[in-house]
C-alpha cells in the first residue's frame, strides 16, 4: 500500500525467524532489498516511555512468564496461557498486551500448549519495498482470479464441484486455503459436511491485529526505530513504532479485544485513539503533528474476517486435525496448519509447498 509515496504493509511485515525463512532468500533472489535492523522490541534503549531500569524489569518478568509457559507446556494436559502470570504481576497487563500483537488475542483464550509450539529463532528482518510487494511481485504471471469467493466444495460425486461466485468448476483435486474464520463461519462449505474441519477450524480462531500509519510532521524529533506502548500499566493500548526505516512516520499495532473496538468507528475514530495516545507521551503540540494515512480493520474484511490463528485453551492439536487431507483430494495449507510457524507468512508458505506436494503425488497416483 502507498502512504504518501512510502510503501507500507497492512498486515505481514516482518520475515519473522529470517534466518531459517526461505522467504529471505526468494526476496534477494527477486532483487528486493532486505533491512537487517533489529526491532526495537526487544532493546532497552529504544524502548521509550519507561523510566530507568524498568523496560529490563519487564523484559525479566515477561521472560519468567514464557519460563513457566515452557515448563507447563511438559504436562499432559493443556491450560490457558493466562494461568501462569505472577499472581497479582504488577507487568501483567502489559504482558497480556503484547500477546495482544503476538497472538492476536489475550492470554485467557490462548492455549499454553500452541504457544510454546511456535519456532521463533528471534531474527526478524524487514522488506523495504514492503513485504507485500514480494507476494504481489510472486503472483506475476500466474493465473489467479481475484473476488471470485469460493462458497461451496461439493465432494459427493467422482469430480470434485467448486462453487464460486462466478460459476461452477470440476475438480480432481483441491487445496483450500481460506482463512479458519470463514470455514467456521460456513462463508466456505463442504458437502457433505466435514465436521471435524469445521470444529478445527473454529478451535483455531483468527485473532485481530490492526495497524495504523501516522504521517510526523518534524518527525526528525523522533527517535529512529524506537517503540512506545500506549501505556504500561493496561491491556487495551497501541503499540508505536517510531520511524520505520528512518521514514517520517508512526506506526501503530493493535492486537486482541481492542484491535476489534478500534475498528468500529473506521480511520478517524482509530486515528482518534492512536494519536491521542501518542501525543499523551510526547506532549499535546504532537496531537496537530500527526496525520493519518491508512489503516487495517481485518476483523471487518469479509475475506479474512480476523488476522492470524491461536489455538484456544485444550485445542492445540487441532493443527495437525486441520492439516489432514480428505479422501486424498481435498488438501489443506494456510497458516493455521502450521505446526510450528502458524500465524506468519513463511509458515503458511511452507504449508503451501506441503500441500502441494501431498496433491501432486495424489494426481500422479
Ligand atoms: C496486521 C498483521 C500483521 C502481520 N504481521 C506479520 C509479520 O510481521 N510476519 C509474518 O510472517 N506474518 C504476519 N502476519 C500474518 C500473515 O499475514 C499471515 O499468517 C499469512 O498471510 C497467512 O497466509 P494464509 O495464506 O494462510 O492466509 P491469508 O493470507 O489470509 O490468505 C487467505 C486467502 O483466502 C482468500 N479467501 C477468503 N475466503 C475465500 C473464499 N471463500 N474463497 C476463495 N478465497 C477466499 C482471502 O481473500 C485470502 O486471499 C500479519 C498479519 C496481520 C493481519
Amino acid at each position: 500500500m502507498d502512504a504518501d509515496g512510502w510503501p507500507v504493509d497492512l498486515g505481514c511485515g516482518w520475515l519473522h525467524s529470517a534466518d531459517c525463512n526461505p522467504l529471505v532468500q526468494i526476496a534477494r533472489d527477486l532483487g528486493f532489498q532486505v533491512d537487517e535492523r533489529a526491532p526495537p522490541w526487544r532493546d532497552s534503549n529504544r524502548a521509550l516511555g519507561f523510566a530507568p531500569g524498568e523496560h529490563e524489569a519487564f523484559r525479566e518478568a515477561q521472560s519468567a512468564f514464557y519460563d513457566r509457559l515452557d515448563v507447563a507446556a511438559e504436562a499432559p494436559d493443556d491450560s490457558e496461557a493466562a494461568r501462569w502470570l505472577a499472581p497479582d504481576g504488577a507487568w501483567n497487563p502489559l504482558i497480556n498486551a503484547v500477546s495482544t500483537y503476538v497472538n492476536g488475542t489475550e492470554l485467557d483464550r490462548l492455549s499454553t500448549k500452541d504457544f510454546v509450539n511456535y519456532h521463533d529463532t528471534e531474527i526478524n528482518f524487514r522488506i523495504v519495498e514492503g513485504y507485500g510487494a514480494l507476494f504481489a511481485k510472486l503472483a506475476e504471471g500466474q493465473p489467479i482470479v481475484f473476488d471470485c469467493a469460493v462458497s461451496v466444495i461439493d465432494h459427493s460425486g467422482s469430480q470434485l464441484r467448486v462453487v464460486t461466485e462466478r460459476g461452477e468448476m470440476q475438480a480432481r483435486a483441491v487445496i483450500v486455503t481460506a482463512p479458519t474464520n470463514i470455514i467456521a463461519s460456513g462463508a466456505l462449505r463442504f458437502l457433505p459436511g466435514l465436521a471435524d474441519k469445521v470444529e478445527a477450524c473454529a478451535a483455531l480462531p483468527l485473532g485481530v491485529a490492526n495497524k495504523i500509519f501516522l504521517a510526523a510532521q518534524g518527525a526528525e524529533d523522533l527517535p529512529d526505530n524506537a517503540r512506545l506502548f500506549g501505556a504500561r500499566n493496561r491491556t487495551d493500548i497501541g503499540a508505536y513504532h517510531f520511524r520505520p526505516f528512518g521514514r517520517p512516520m508512526i506506526e501503530g499495532y493493535f492486537g486482541g479485544q481492542f484491535a476489534r473496538e478500534v475498528e468500529k468507528d473506521g480511520l478517524p475514530g482509530f486515528a482518534d485513539v492512536a494519536i491521542n495516545e501518542v501525543a499523551a507521551a510526547l506532549g499535546s503540540s504532537w496531537k496537530k503533528r500527526l496525520r493519518p494515512l491508512c489503516a487495517s480493520f481485518w476483523a471487518s474484511d469479509p475475506h479474512a474476517l480476523g488476522s492470524y490463528s491461536h489455538a484456544l485453551p485444550g485445542e492445540w492439536a487441532r493443527r495437525a486435525q486441520l492439516a489432514e487431507p480428505v479422501e486424498n483430494r481435498i488438501f489443506f495449507a494456510g497458516e493455521a496448519t502450521s505446526l510450528h510457524n502458524f500465524s506468519t507468512a513463511h509458515g503458511a508458505w511452507q504449508s503451501g509447498e506441503r500441500a502441494a506436494a501431498q496433491a501432486l503425488r495424489a494426481l500422479m497416483d
